[in-house]
Parts: structure tokens; sequence; C-alpha cells
């Protein structure tokens, strides 16, 4: 049994652990994990209070997938919900269909009977104006709202380092299933509707029992281009070691030189729930693991591949 996660996951990745070892699935450990960084006020990447879209709105995306089923359930651009993720699962879990975006989305969550969030941020509204009107010299933000050129503004999400982030939980449970989970608030300043690789089945995540898992957090449009988590696990399928794999779909994103506007973090689990993560910078990949023995979850480093194209 075991939990992996990016960084931020340290405040949920306790709870999913016990989880686990209370003899839960690792689907339930995942959601239980995520759930916690969506509530982690202090978490500008992932949740209601992150870092909103360029016309000042939150919107959230998330994934989670089901290695022995290889089910899987997403939903992005969502409003006002404080659990993307256990809607994610509820589209896995009792739909038809496994991807639901905006008011549908929205819609499907309160027939699933999850209560509109009711937390008002008391610094977001200062953050946001204050960022449009210094980088944009515009006094009134709400003209923003009526704009026919936003498209031309579309470049101040160019700063995940900043305003970038999502969280990462992958679980093996004592049965020896695996799943993934991401969730996040994308890019700050993004355009209204974009979503990133987070929701995006096999690029932002992947789970099959059979051979692994992955998941990744920073530039989204470079994951979907690469098809990123699903690449890995396949690459796991031919027979690379986690460690081959995960350089290997790490490299991958480094033959996207084209609209190249940051970096990515890719974490990664064997069917055997080893662990190893990989990054296009210089800094190394790197995530938290922790198992049912452990007191405190372990930051282990992986690999660095850092991108050498102009
Ligand atoms: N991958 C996320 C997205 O593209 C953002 C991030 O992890 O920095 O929306």
């Amino acid at each position: 049994m075991i939990v992996m996660a990016t960084s931020n996951g340290d405040v949920g990745i306790c709870q999913a652990t016990e989880a686990l070892k209370q003899g839960k699935t690792a689907v339930d450990a995942v959601e239980i994990g995520i759930r916690e960084v969506e509530l982690n006020r202090k978490d500008r990447s992932v949740g209601i209070h992150g870092y909103p879209n360029i016309l000042g709105v939150a919107e959230l995306d998330a994934l989670i997938m089901d290695g022995r089923t290889r089910n899987v359930g997403a939903v992005g651009a969502i409003k006002g919900y404080d659990h993307p993720i256990s809607v994610a699962r509820g589209v896995m879990e009792k739909l038809i269909h496994v991807f639901l975006v905006a008011e549908g989305a929205e819609r499907f969550a309160s027939e699933m009977g999850h209560a509109k969030s009711t937390y008002e941020d008391p610094e977001m509204r200062d953050i946001y104006e204050k960022y449009i009107r210094e980088k944009l010299d515009i006094d009134d933000p709400n003209t923003l709202h009526d704009s026919t050129e936003l498209w031309k503004l579309s470049h101040l999400a160019v700063d995940p380092q900043k305003a970038g982030g999502t969280t990462n939980f992958i679980a093996r449970d004592g049965n020896g299933d695996i799943c993934v989970g991401v969730s996040t608030s994308g890019w700050g300043w993004k355009y209204p509707g974009r979503l990133g690789d987070s929701p995006v089945i096999s690029a932002g995540g992947y789970a099959d029992n059979r051979y692994g898992a992955a998941a990744c957090t920073g530039t989204g449009e470079l994951c979907i281009r690469a098809g990123t988590a699903r690449s890995l696990v396949t690459y796991l399928k031919t027979g690379m070691t986690l460690v081959e794999a995960t350089t290997e779909a790490t490299k991958d994103l480094n033959e996207l030189t084209a609209q190249r506007i940051g970096g990515v973090n890719v974490i990664a689990m064997g069917a055997d729930g080893s662990h190893y993560s990989g990054n296009t910078g210089e800094a190394k990949g790197r995530h938290i693991f922790m198992t049912p023995e452990m007191d405190a979850p372990e930051t282990v480093e992986g690999v660095a591949v850092p991108y050498e194209g102009s």
C-alpha cells in the first residue's frame, strides 16, 4: 500500500494513507487526499480559492481514473463547487459518459447532491484587480467582460510558476489496485473556457493496474500535445523500467518546441507500487510518498531532462 503525490499533497497524504490502512480502496484514498488539498485555502493552484481566469472567475478541472477497470471521470471549467474531484468521481461511477464541462458539469454536481460553495475569498478580488490593473493598465477590470479582444491578452497566462500548479495523487491499495487523481484551478488569468491537461484523460492522468499510472503538473498544453500520462504507461507496457518510461515521457515533452511556454513535472507509479518523477527543467522531478508504516511523507527526487531548445 502506498500513496504518492505532488508536494502540495502534503495536506492530504496522511489521510489518504490512513484510508488505505483501514482497507479503503485506492479510489477512496485518492479522493480523500485530494479533497484536503481542494480545501487548503493557502494553495492558490487548486480549489475554488485558486487563481481565476482573466475575467476573475475560478474555473476548476479534475480527473480520477481507476486502474482496475480503466474507468475514468473528469470535469472541466466547473465553477462554484468545492470538490471537483468528487464530481469527477461521480461522473466515473454514475454516468455512461466520462467527461463533462462547464454548465453541464455544474448541473450534474447539483444532481449528485453537491452543494454550491458558500466560500467567499477575502483576498482574491483584490489580487485579481491589482494584477489586471498593473499588467493591462486597465482601471476597471469589469470592462474586460465586454471586450471582443480578450484573445490578445491570453499571453498573460504565461507564468505557471507564479500562477500555475495542480495536485496529483496516485494510490495503490491492499488489493494492488491503482488509482490516479488530478485537481487544479489551472493557470491563473487563462482565457475563459481554457482546459489544461489536468482533466484531459491520457494527458493529465492515466492509470492501468497492469502497468502503472502517471500524472502531470505544469504546462498543460504540452501534456495534451504529447499525451504524456498515457504515453508513460504505454512505455511501461513495452517493458521499459519506471525510470526509463518516466525519462522517455519527459523527453517527449521536450520535443515540442513550438508555442513552448513552460515546463512539466511528471509523477509515475509502477504496477508494483514503485514510484518516480521527471521534470523538463533544470530541477529534478519531485514527489512525496507515504506508506502505512511511515509517520510522515517523504520527499523524493527523480530525473531532470532539461529542455535544450530555444
Ligand atoms: N497543468 C495545469 C494546467 O495546465 C497547471 C499547472 O499544473 O501548473 O492547467
